[in-house]
């Protein structure tokens, strides 16, 4: 056996020791809140497909017309073999919804992050960055070279005094989620402008778990809040709400053709497949058209909300349909996730490093196409299995 080999064997253990070891669980098919394994039927409810699109049989379509006139993959980067159509009209689309001048679709939200913050920021920079941002905008930072400030989580006292204390720099960047990943809350970010504009900071937010879910149009909390033509760089998913994959930077036509020329994980990668452009526009389309699914889901979250508080448990500080089911210790977490799902409940527990130590959770992620009696199984599962851990009271 190789030393190398002995040497993950021994930090897995630790891992599995702590609770943290994550496996790959093998979907057999599903869709629209449920899901098989083994053959057997789940409800699904840590998807982040929220509108349930990603089966959608119009989408479907969409990607299979589109992969019969175009083929599967892209076959190299935009700027290498052309730039196929689908993603133009995709991103004018979005440009559209979102109000901004333009759009740029890069190969997923993560590549995005990276490319954007890498693009924007360098030595002599200074970013501030809150504390809860995702993985891949902490990414963006540490590989730009810029000085990180980190500020607490969605506090602008704080932000404010790091941001008055720091160093003159070349360029200021402020960077938050708009809807948190992992916590479901907002972003105050008509405040956070206002102090970005007060000391020339321009302004980047991560709408993944936003666009398709708030604001006119599902366009995200940048439109909810009226600041779509403000914010200088809003970045999005298409693999979330939108069911497809894939992401898109939205803002200027001088911001987007800035990146076009710097941004590296746009230039030296392979074009999104143009049929997952075509999926996405298609299911943009149905986001428009049926704004009753976005109804459904805030519906579907307060319904499950309430039940759950009333049996006594603890869900954190969302203000969006993501509700975080707060337990602490990550074995705790894992035992309860295990045990939802011997009751035939798909909910993962979320732990460290994904969220500070300490607060493992069950991530609940109801969709639009939840029934009530999808949602009420769930519901008699969890408090069963919470119950049977002292996590709520009998
Ligand atoms: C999921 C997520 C991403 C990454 O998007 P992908 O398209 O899955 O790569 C980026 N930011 C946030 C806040 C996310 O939740």
């Amino acid at each position: 056996m190789g030393m190398l080999e002995n040497e993950l064997r021994e930090e897995l253990s630790g891992l599995e020791r702590d609770g943290l070891r994550r496996d790959l669980r093998v979907i057999s098919g599903g869709h629209a809140g449920r899901a098989q394994y083994d053959g057997r039927s789940f409800i699904m409810l840590s998807s982040n497909n929220y509108l349930g699109l990603a089966g959608d049989s119009r989408v479907r379509r969409a990607a299979i017309s589109a992969v019969e006139r175009y083929g599967v993959g892209a076959g190299a980067s935009r700027l290498i073999a052309g730039s196929f159509d689908p993603l133009h009209q995709l991103e004018a689309r979005i440009a559209g919804i979102k109000g901004t001048e333009a759009a740029l679709v890069f190969g997923s939200g993560y590549l995005a992050n990276l490319g954007v913050v890498t693009a924007l920021m360098g030595r002599g920079d200074v970013i501030f960055s809150d504390e809860l941002n995702h993985a891949s905008l902490v990414d963006g930072c540490r590989l730009s070279k810029a000085s990180v400030q980190v500020y607490r989580h969605c506090d602008v006292a704080h932000l404010k005094a790091i941001v008055e204390q720091a160093a003159p720099a070349r360029r200021r960047l402020i960077v938050t989620e708009s809807i948190f990943s992992m916590d479901g809350d907002c972003a105050p970010l008509n405040e956070i402008l206002t102090l970005a504009r007060q000391f020339g900071a321009a302004l980047m937010i991560d709408e993944a778990h936003a666009f398709g879910v708030i604001g006119p149009h599902g366009a995200g909390l940048a439109a909810e809040s009226g600041l779509g033509h403000e914010i200088e760089v809003q970045i999005g998913t298409l693999s979330k709400a939108v069911g497809a994959y894939g992401a898109y930077v939205a803002g200027s036509r001088v911001l987007i053709d800035f990146l076009i020329n710097r941004a590296r994980s746009f230039i030296y990668t392979t074009a999104l497949p143009p049929a997952i452009a075509a999926a996405a526009q298609a299911a943009i389309d149905i986001i428009v058209s049926e704004p009753e699914r976005i109804r459904r889901l805030w519906d579907n979250s307060a319904y499950l909300r309430g039940r759950l508080e009333a049996a006594g448990f603890t869900l954190g500080r969302s203000q969006s349909p993501m509700l975080p089911l707060m337990i602490g210790e990550s074995h705790v977490a894992l035992e309860m996730a295990s045990r939802l799902f011997a009751r035939g409940v798909y909910i993962v527990a979320i732990r460290p490093p994904t969220v500070p130590p300490g607060t493992a959770r069950l991530r609940l992620t109801p969709i639009s196409e939840h029934t009530r009696a999808d949602l009420d199984e769930a519901i008699a599962a969890l408090i069963e299995s919470g119950r049977e851990l002292g996590l709520v009271g009998p």
